[in-house]
């Protein structure tokens, strides 16, 4: 009995009746406060978690549960999922000008890496056979047009300057009029940040739009903000604010995310897309210029739960356990009926689930298990697998005995 007791005892302390076939009330709370420690954590701030926390709560309640999930892991599937909904649910890919000139505008503060961003992204276009240039209009910073100057050599695409005498609008208006001449497909232009949002930065974007009539605005965030994303004297709290202003004056399109290399777990994600509304379109990993991609919501739903990829294991454990084997199976196991069949039909619903090494990856806490040992049961399993198969059952017998006089030699 002790030993049963011991073998049943789970391994994570978890509120749950396990004689419950749905989540309730109960039985959520505890995996619901590891959820709300992840997302805070994850530096999501705490309105932005105690709103998204209730939602879930609500949503979770009377949702049944799957055979072989444990009831936290299916908890964290309905969080995942609610999370990538609020992050826009899909990629959200940039827009492109039916005729003329792309013109991608880029807003932010100073030092989130807009600069950095502007080169990268015209590198990441031309790699998609775009031909871009950009147009340095950060006047108030001159180390940011000679800054740029250099990354254009770098990702060896024209950069337009005027200087910094001339009006951020003016620039704009004389680098559209260059691109068109070129014919380039995607002028992006570089904007002056401020060390906080005031009118005057404002008034002065709002020029600059009205001169270059851009296809996205995007609003260029950096990751390592966090909760300052949504709370205190940061950029997005007068993004609020500013964006009644920007819907109809300014009109951001999206944001990009940079810094996400850092040791932010990508909370400010969550936090842009709920204060702005808008999605994020891109994301920096880095300094180097191939360091752009694009926005996947369920990665970073996924990064900031931070709990390994219980998910997948969940979604392909849905799609393989089709109930009623998983019932029969238990009823076979509890009355010791298990045999050789059930083993091959279990050792191919979890070949369905992909390779071993996928279906181990997606285990947390099975990172220790080296691929030449997860190798290593795969041949295992397919040598027992071809052996069962070509057994018949006198075949079987013949086996087993020889077996046992082999031994007893
Ligand atoms: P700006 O003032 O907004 O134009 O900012 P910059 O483009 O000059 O970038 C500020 C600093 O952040 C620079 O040192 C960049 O190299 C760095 N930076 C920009 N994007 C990233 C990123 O995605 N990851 C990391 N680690 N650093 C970045």
């Amino acid at each position: 009995i002790k030993a049963k007791q011991k073998f049943q005892k789970p391994t994570r302390k978890l509120p749950i009746r396990l004689d419950g076939k749905v989540l309730t009330k109960e039985n959520i709370v505890e995996p619901m406060r590891d959820i709300r420690r992840a997302l805070l954590e994850a530096d999501v701030s705490l309105p932005v978690v105690r709103r998204f926390v209730q939602s879930v709560s609500e949503q979770a309640v009377g949702v049944g549960l799957i055979r072989g999930v444990k009831p936290d892991q299916q908890l964290v599937k309905i969080v995942h999922d609610e999370l990538v909904k609020l992050m826009g649910g899909e990629v959200s890919d940039l827009v492109f000008a039916k005729s003329g000139p792309t013109v991608i505008l880029l807003a932010g503060l100073q030092g989130v890496g807009k600069t950095t961003v502007c080169a990268k992204l015209a590198f990441y276009l031309k790699k998609q056979g775009k031909s871009c240039m950009m147009v340095a209009g950060d006047v108030y910073r001159p180390a940011a047009i000679d800054q740029l100057v250099i990354l254009g050599e770098q990702v060896d695409v024209p950069v337009y300057t005027a200087g910094t005498e001339v009006k951020p609008s003016e620039i704009a208006r004389q680098g559209l009029a260059e691109a068109k001449k070129k014919n380039v497909d995607v002028v992006i232009m570089d904007t002056a940040g401020r060390l906080q949002i005031d009118k005057a930065m404002m008034d002065e974007l709002k020029e600059v739009k009205r001169a270059l009539n851009p296809t996205e605005v995007l609003l260029v965030v950096d990751a390592m903000t966090g909760q300052e994303a949504a709370a205190g004297n940061s950029f997005l709290s007068i993004f609020n604010p500013w964006s009644q202003h920007s819907t109809v004056e300014i009109g951001i399109t999206g944001a990009i995310l940079t810094k996400l290399d850092g040791d932010s777990r990508g909370g400010a994600a969550l936090s842009v897309k709920e204060v702005s509304g808008k999605p994020i379109k891109l994301v920096g990993r880095g300094e180097r210029m191939e360091d752009l991609e694009p926005f996947y919501p369920d990665r970073m739903a996924g990064r900031i739960l931070g709990m390994g990829d219980v998910l997948s294991f969940v979604e392909k454990a849905q799609e393989v356990m089709r109930q009623e084997d998983a019932e029969d199976l238990q009823k076979k196991i509890m009355s010791a009926k298990f045999d050789f069949n059930d083993f091959l039909k279990q050792t191919r619903a979890v070949a369905q689930m992909g390779s071993m090494t996928r279906v181990i990856g997606m285990i947390p806490g099975m990172g220790k298990i080296t691929p030449a040992q997860i190798r290593e049961a795969e041949k295992s399993l397919k040598i027992m697998e071809a052996m069962i198969e070509a057994m018949t059952p006198g075949l079987f017998i013949f086996c087993c005995l020889k077996e046992i006089l082999s031994t007893k030699s």
